[in-house]
């Protein structure tokens, strides 16, 4: 029996909380996470360089699907001219990551501990 169920797991980390002790907290800054949750202690490190690098990852497709893929729709469509339109792409793809980069960062948080639930600490104890 786990003590966290996934669901619980998805709303908590989705909305930016640790999924193991449900507080706010675990971000030091708009990129970075905190080395282990202040609350409740657990490490956020092991895995950061995977959480940072899917992060990045989703970073790319959205932009593509966003940002790239419109742009060159109506660049096509002669509804923007080449340089504009490459302008706006580069500069649409950044804002687009930078805005939306914890947001992007909770969800690999969030898909990584729905995947191995029986991982968080608070789970793990009970064994
Ligand atoms: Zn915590």
């Amino acid at each position: 029996m786990m003590k966290v169920e996934r669901g619980e797991i998805f709303s908590r980390a989705l909305t930016g909380r640790c999924p193991n002790c449900g507080q706010f907290g675990m971000f030091k800054n708009w990129f970075r996470l905190h080395k282990r949750c202040p609350n409740c202690g657990m490490e956020l490190e092991k895995e950061e360089s995977g959480f940072y690098f899917g992060t990045t990852s989703i970073g790319y497709v959205l932009s593509i699907i966003l940002v790239i893929i419109p742009v060159c729709i109506l660049v096509v469509k002669d509804m923007l001219s080449m340089w504009v339109g490459v302008g706006i792409g580069i500069a649409g793809s950044i804002m687009l990551c930078t805005l939306l980069y914890p947001l992007m960062l909770s969800w690999v948080i969030m898909l990584y501990y729905v995947v191995q639930a029986d991982e968080l600490p608070i789970n793990a104890s009970e064994q």
